[in-house]
């Protein structure tokens, strides 16, 4: 009885064991998934404001040609001042020229105002250069930890696999089905010991009664509390020993 008790909590432990590198596995893609999303994020971010400062650069370019075509105009009137035959035609190349003069300072003014909006969206698609940089190095990092990771973790699993099948082979067909069925209704653990007095899966106080019997080996008993087996104290600290060993 008590190395079928034994056998089991040995089960537990390997079980608990891949458990935890399954779990950190798990955690390894969502990581690296994360950081792309993230860089995706500030990507998408870059080509907005890459294409923001682009219109602006456009407009500026258009400006300035419209700008040099209205000198030329001013240019042109000007020299025809020298030449009206009388006030009419004054009036009208003056409203001319006072129009394009308007127009250019509008323009100039307009420009002013562009060069200041692509001076910002240049600092800030620098910044959100940087930050990406930044990720992309922590991504690379965090890539060839996971690699790491899991190359060890799969030989780290592949012996606790080996070692599973062998204490298997042990146990009882049923007893393995009871152990596997509260290790799937209870987060993955099925073999609770008595600690101080307790249930160590759900801290439930065990009668002093039933922890003597428990201390017997004689009876496979589980928690009033959370329906797991539960083991002596003594046997969980033996198997242990050896399970680290
Ligand atoms: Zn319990």
């Amino acid at each position: 009885m008590k190395t079928r008790l034994a056998n089991l909590y040995e089960l537990q432990l390997i079980d608990s064991q891949l458990d935890e590198l399954e779990e950190l596995r798990g955690d390894l893609p969502l990581i690296v998934n994360e950081l792309t999303a993230q860089m995706q994020v500030l990507q998408n971010n870059i080509d907005a404001k890459t294409e923001e400062k682009n219109e602006a650069q456009k407009k500026r370019v258009s400006n300035d040609n419209e700008i040099a075509e209205l000198n030329e105009k001013l240019k042109k009137y000007k020299a025809q001042l020298y030449k009206v035959r009388n006030n009419k035609e004054y009036d009208a190349l003056t409203k001319e020229i006072d129009f394009a003069e308007t127009r250019i300072l509008e323009l100039e003014e307009e420009n002013k105002e562009l060069e200041n909006v692509i001076g910002t969206l240049s600092l800030e698609i620098d910044e959100l250069q940087d930050e990406i940089k930044k990720l992309q190095e922590e991504l690379k990092e965090k890539e060839s930890e996971l690699k790491k990771i899991i190359q060890s973790n799969e030989k780290e699993e592949a012996r606790l696999s080996k070692l599973r099948e062998e204490v298997v082979s042990q146990i009882k067909k049923n007893d393995y089905n009871t152990y596997m069925r509260i290790r799937k209704a209870r987060g993955g653990i099925a073999i609770a010991y008595v600690h101080r007095g307790s249930c160590s899966g759900c801290h439930n106080m065990i009668p002093p009664q039933r922890q003597l019997e428990i201390k017997q080996n004689n009876r496979l008993f589980t928690c009033e509390g959370c329906g797991r087996i539960l083991i002596s104290a003594e046997i969980a600290k033996e198997v242990e020993a050896n399970f680290n060993k």
